[in-house]
């Protein structure tokens, strides 16, 4: 059934969990402080639109108490957080999930009302202890706090695909550093190099790059 989605922030977890939803076939309201931001995600939601999200009047004005599920994704901003929560569970919103920046932001989530508090970063952590057991991943190197290589094994519908026709640095944010077809190793692979079935991928980017990457593959 299709649903009713806002999210408010657009950092780089509002844009997925937006995204995601969007390609889903949900309606998506997308919102930002940041115009930039609100123009990003033009195609990638149903409207997108420039407000604050700790304005009771603003909110208002999007129609936010018609949507069934508001994510609040403000980040670094955790004043504005809270407040928006708490206009929202003010509003009589029924599902008001919330990013949280650390142990006190959660504290007061909770307190006010939020209905689910999520820590990417956490959770990551334990996603990233998944990617190593999961089949498609092979291998996976950590450079850094976020950078890793991965490699993936091409999926099917990759074959005779080139990296050009399937976008990948645009789409995903990662970048092809190798390509292993048996004992034959391509390194840095130009943008008409094919793809076959059963080559590995030397993959590397950010780690929820990788994941979207590995994910959406
Ligand atoms: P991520 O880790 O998901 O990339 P972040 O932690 O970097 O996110 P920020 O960039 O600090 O998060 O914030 C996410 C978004 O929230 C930004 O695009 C910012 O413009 C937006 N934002 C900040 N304050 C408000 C507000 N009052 N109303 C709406 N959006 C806001
Ligand atoms: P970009 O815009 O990504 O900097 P570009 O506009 O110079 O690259 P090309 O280098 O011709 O264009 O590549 C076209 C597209 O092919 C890129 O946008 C990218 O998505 C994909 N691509 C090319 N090389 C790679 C690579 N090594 N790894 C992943 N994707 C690649
Ligand atoms: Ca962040």
């Amino acid at each position: 059934m299709k649903k009713q989605f806002a999210i408010i922030g657009l950092g780089r977890f509002g844009v997925s969990v937006s995204t995601e939803l969007h390609k889903l076939g949900h309606e998506v309201l997308t919102v930002d402080i940041n115009e930039t931001k609100v123009n990003e995600m033009v195609n990638d939601s149903t409207y997108s639109s420039v407000a604050d999200g700790a304005d009771e009047k603003s909110l208002r004005s999007l129609g936010i108490t018609n949507f069934d599920h508001v994510i609040v994704a403000i980040g670094d901003n955790i004043q504005a957080s809270i407040l928006c929560t708490l206009l929202l569970k003010e509003m009589g919103i029924e599902s008001v999930w919330v990013k949280a920046q650390n142990y006190y932001h959660h504290k007061v989530l909770d307190k006010i009302g939020a209905d689910k508090i999520i820590h990417p970063e956490h959770d990551m952590g334990n996603r990233i202890a998944q990617h190593l057991v999961s089949d498609k991943v092979i291998d996976y190197i950590e450079l850094s706090d976020d950078f890793s290589i991965a490699e993936i094994a091409a999926p099917s519908f990759m074959n005779q695909k080139s990296l050009i026709d399937l976008n990948i640095r645009a789409r995903f944010g990662v970048t092809i550093l190798g390509l292993k077809r048996g004992k034959q190793f391509n390194i840095s692979p130009r943008a008409e190099d094919q793809i076959q079935e059963n080559d590995i991928l030397i993959v590397i980017g950010h780690k929820n790059d990788l994941k979207r990457f590995e994910e959406n593959t």
